[in-house]
């Protein structure tokens, strides 16, 4: 059983995850940008870093991470273990390639058709296994009069009332706005400190202050090596979960060190 980075991690310190959704197109290609990241990132011991490669890369992926400080993310989870789910792989397989976490309700699988009580079934599932949920939530578009916090706070709800307090302090929740992911276009800081006071006032409504407090927040949506340092600092969040910055190593690890 390899070494489980998150067990020792301190929300104090930032987590930066790349999401490498359906790229890149060869597993060569994928292990040569893992080997990139690695390389990179040997000497700094700050903040924590993750990457998730697609299924296929995955295994690749995990031989070049081995006895490095970067982590395995996994893209999805099906919600069930073991037996006759075609086209699934469950959290003990996950956790077998030595996936640390898994991102859950990513907009472009919801976009797909995932709902809140999948997100909520899958987000059991992880934890049950004993691995990290990132949970991510966002508004399809913002208004005026602030009516996309409701849509926020609901998808919040639906998952952070089933859970325990200490299930809860377990899960990282990612906040994404659909439309600044992948279209150049960010959150303000402000907006994301905004958000980041917001979410934690839903979860201490739904729990309490201390868990609340005890959850790690990252922003996601068109974070760069130019943008990340004051998304980070005036925003608030424990880190980033980043897309296609992700994809060159040079960028992701231009963003990890924005943080420090
Ligand atoms: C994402 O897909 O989770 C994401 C944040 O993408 P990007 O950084 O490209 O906006």
């Amino acid at each position: 059983m390899p070494m489980l980075h998150f067990l020792r991690m301190k929300k104090s310190i930032p987590l930066i995850v790349g999401n490498w959704k359906c790229n890149p197109k060869t597993e060569t290609d994928a292990v040569a940008l893992a080997a990139d990241v690695v390389r990179l990132r040997k000497k700094a011991e700050t903040p924590y870093v993750a990457i998730a490669p697609t299924a296929l890369h995955s295994s690749a992926v995990a031989k070049k991470l081995t006895n490095s400080p970067v982590m395995l993310v996994a893209q999805n989870t099906s919600p069930y273990t073991v037996g006759a789910h075609t086209g699934e792989q469950s959290v003990a397989q996950l956790k077998d390639g030595a996936v640390e976490m898994v991102i859950i309700g990513h907009s472009e699988r919801r976009a797909a058709g995932e709902t809140n009580d999948e997100v909520l079934e899958k987000t059991q599932a992880v934890l049950a296994g004993k691995l990290i949920p990132i949970v991510c939530i966002g508004e399809l578009k913002r208004d005026k009069n602030g009516n996309f916090f409701k849509e926020v706070e609901a998808q919040i709800r639906s998952f952070a009332k089933e859970l325990t307090p200490t299930q809860l302090k377990k899960v990282v929740i990612a906040y994404e706005p659909i439309w600044a992911i992948g279209t150049g276009e960010t959150a303000t800081a402000d907006d994301v400190k905004e958000m980041q006071i917001f979410i934690e006032s839903i979860l201490t409504k739904v729990h309490d202050r201390k868990a609340a407090q005890s959850v790690r927040l990252l922003y996601g949506g068109s974070v760069k090596p130019h943008n990340a340092a004051e998304l980070h600092t005036v925003g608030g969040m424990s880190g980033f979960l980043v897309g296609g910055a992700s994809l060159k190593a040079a960028d992701f690890i231009a963003i990890t060190k924005a943080v420090i």
